[in-house]
């Protein structure tokens, strides 16, 4: 049997009431889910549940039409006073707002683990992860130059100009309810802009959590709380800020069906938009891999965060020769799994609960069309009852019939948010990359060798097509400083590190005349 739950409360555990009430969340009443500079809300009422036992962790109320509108309105009045800061100055806010948020990783990651179900050190990971995208964001803001380019014309300088962009609405996923919108606010602030957060409605704890800390800091500094705007609530809420004018760039984090909808909708408004969509992404383990390496790395990678993030790994492909003791070794830490699995806030828990009672059904919908298709199962599955409280499921290896992905009605095709893992065999790279490639989402994949001639195919024109492509690192997870995101139904546009900050600026090229003549570009004269 797994390790004790928490008593599943009638009232609110001790736990869960000490980590809300150190975060400043009074959860007896109703919680404010609005904040403009001043905490509010009058919408609906948002029900946050622990994913692990069911109880009410706390009710929010969320942001009315009305509601929304002013806050969209003030924050446009204030990204026109925020825009004349000086990008270090804002730098030196976002220091500030690392050390608060640094002072309460141990409380924010419990909250994590208790609103969305990722365990303690995983949680703890997630707030991790802020604090270093915010580091990032005080380096970057002494940083974002622009250029100067040659010009063709004597005397004449061209400048490419970063300015700020404006209004930047962050519309994030329930799998990571801290770390995505530190992605974006550190950017979106460091570039001047004002930042409105939308987090999923069912985290809306761990974004009142945090805007908390973060509101305390810009007040310290003198400066309009609605610079990191909070608006909670369902899609409704969403949508409005996907069609407001006032909104200049969406980053959107969350499902292909509803961010193709966002695209679509921002686009006919000419706004800007970034998606980070699903992931679907596969690891490729060759003949000579360390298999030390290898099979851990796919352990974390399918069974890690039960499956639930963007970048879990998805698709494994064996090569022939090594398919049956990765698959052996695989089976035996598969097994080991259950006496881990349940209260994510256990120091030796190794498998939560997943998120909420949809996402088991969606589950439980993958295995019965893989069992349909006629997939071997090479392990336990269904729910695991002996946690009944919570939504756990076991972890599952399936090998399906065919292997293809580009096959009608494949289950290789689509995202399941959940720790199910198919595997397929194959004979050749060629093959195993077209497999890798062959799906609609383009995320993270993986290849495990020490051959530098697979490592070059692999990361080479006819490689990997995905946004992630890594080597003898697994898919699941990633650190800020690269540029984060995907292709193809993954989605266009760059989070966190590398050159993503050029997406929340606005660019203007600036021709300079410093001389006492006129010229046309090109040659071109147009002489009276
Ligand atoms: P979701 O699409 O259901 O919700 C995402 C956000 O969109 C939520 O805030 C939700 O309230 C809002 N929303 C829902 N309908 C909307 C609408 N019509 N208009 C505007 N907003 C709307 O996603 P989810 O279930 O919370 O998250 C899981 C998904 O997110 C997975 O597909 C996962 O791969 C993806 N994800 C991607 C990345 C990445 O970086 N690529 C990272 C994390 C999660």
């Amino acid at each position: 049997t797994g390790p004790a739950l928490f008593p599943a409360a009638r009232g609110l555990s001790t736990r869960a009431s000490q980590v809300l009430s150190s975060l400043g969340i009074n959860h007896a009443e109703p919680v404010p889910g609005v904040y403009d500079g001043q905490w509010r809300g009058s919408g609906e009422h948002l029900v946050s549940v622990c994913p692990a036992t069911g109880e009410e962790l706390a009710r929010v109320v969320s942001a009315s039409p009305e509601e929304l509108h002013t806050t969209l309105d003030k924050a446009r009045e204030a990204y026109k006073s925020f825009r004349l800061v000086p990008a270090p100055r804002r730098g030196e806010v976002l220091r500030q707002i690392r050390e608060a948020i640094a002072a309460k990783k141990a409380d924010l990651g419990a909250l994590v683990s208790l609103e969305m179900g990722k365990i303690r050190s995983e949680g703890a990971g997630e707030v991790q992860e802020i604090v270093d995208i915010l580091d990032y964001g005080v380096g970057l803001s002494r940083m974002m130059n622009g250029r100067v380019v040659a010009s063709e014309r004597p005397g004449h300088s061209i400048l490419e100009i970063p300015n700020p962009l404006g209004v930047v609405a962050v519309l994030s996923a329930f799998n990571f309810p801290v770390a995505v919108y530190g992605w974006n606010l550190a950017l979106s602030f460091a570039a001047g802009n004002a930042t409105i957060w939308k987090p999923s409605q069912t985290t809306p704890l761990c974004s009142i959590a945090l805007t908390k800390i973060i509101s305390e800091v810009l007040e310290r500094n003198e400066l309009p709380g609605v610079l990191a705007a909070l608006v909670t609530g369902a899609k409704d809420v969403g949508s409005a800020i996907v069609e407001s004018e006032y909104v200049d760039m969406v980053s959107f984090t969350g499902s292909e069906a509803v961010g193709r909808q966002v695209a679509k909708t921002v686009q006919s408004r000419f706004g800007k938009v970034l998606l980070e969509l699903g992931g679907n992404n596969a690891s490729i383990i060759m003949p000579d891999a360390d298999l030390s390496l290898a099979v851990p790395a796919v352990f974390f990678g399918a069974v890690g965060t039960a499956g639930q993030r963007c970048t879990s790994t998805r698709r494994l492909y064996l090569h022939r020769t090594i398919a049956p003791e990765v698959l052996s070794r695989l089976e035996t830490l598969y097994a080991s799994v259950p006496p881990k699995m349940g209260d994510p806030l256990l120091e030796n828990t190794l498998l939560g609960p997943l998120h909420n009672e949809n996402a088991v059904q969606i589950y439980e919908r993958a295995l019965e069309t893989h069992k349909a298709q006629h997939a071997e199962i090479l392990t336990s599955s269904g729910r695991y009852t002996q946690l009944a409280e919570g939504n756990f499921v076991l972890p599952v290896i399936a090998v399906p019939k065919h292997a293809d992905p580009g096959l009608a009605g494949s289950m290789w095709s689509t995202e399941t948010f959940a720790p199910i893992l198919s595997v397929a065999v194959f004979d050749e790279l060629e093959q195993a990359i077209e497999w890798n490639n062959a799906v609609p989402q383009g995320l993270s994949s993986s290849l495990w060798t020490r051959d530098v001639r697979h490592i070059g195919q692999w990361l080479g024109p006819a490689g990997s097509d995905t946004g992630i492509v890594n080597v003898n690192v697994g898919t699941s997870g990633a650190e800020i400083g690269a540029a984060f995101g995907g292709n193809k139904s993954t989605g266009w546009g760059r989070e966190s590190g590398g050159d993503a900050w050029k997406q929340y600026v606005r660019w203007s090229a600036a021709t300079i005349n410093f001389s006492d003549a006129a010229p046309l570009a090109q040659g071109v004269s147009f002489a009276p």
